[in-house]
């Protein structure tokens, strides 16, 4: 993932920063303490790292996309938790079902897209475990 200069949404300027200036007293409850997040200067859209990496998961984010990515995050988390995978297969799984290698697949990176594709997915798993 290239890393991001110029914001999608307002041509502001990306910088990357610590973690802790952007999420607050959060940052530790998140595990974020230490990691980067790429912000634009001007709308505050923005996208994590690869853990202690400058690395981008994804594009970055507007308010919007970050609750989907959060909304996603939820139901996939309960998804493989209700059905007792552990989460490096659960991941494997889902790379798989979206032909994603899987240092790809970070939902923390998805497209508006890919995140409905995620719920689908996990809704259309739901439902047939339970036929
Ligand atoms: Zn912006």
């Amino acid at each position: 993932m290239r890393k991001p200069e110029i914001c999608r949404y307002c041509g502001g300027v990306i910088r990357l920063v610590p973690a802790k200036q952007v999420l607050g007293a959060s940052a530790r409850r998140l595990g974020q303490e230490r990691e980067y997040i790429y912000q634009c200067q001007n709308c505050n859209a923005r996208v994590g790292c690869h853990k202690g990496t400058d690395q981008p998961l994804g594009n970055v984010a507007n308010e919007t996309l970050r609750l989907k990515r959060m909304e996603t995050h939820k139901v996939f988390d309960a998804f493989w938790k209700s059905r007792h995978m552990t989460r490096h297969n659960a991941y494997k799984w889902l790379s798989q079902q979206l032909r994603l290698p899987m240092s790809e697949t970070h939902i923390a990176g998805f497209e508006m897209d890919q995140c409905q594709r995620v719920i689908e997915l996990c809704g259309t798993e739901e439902r047939e475990g339970a036929a």
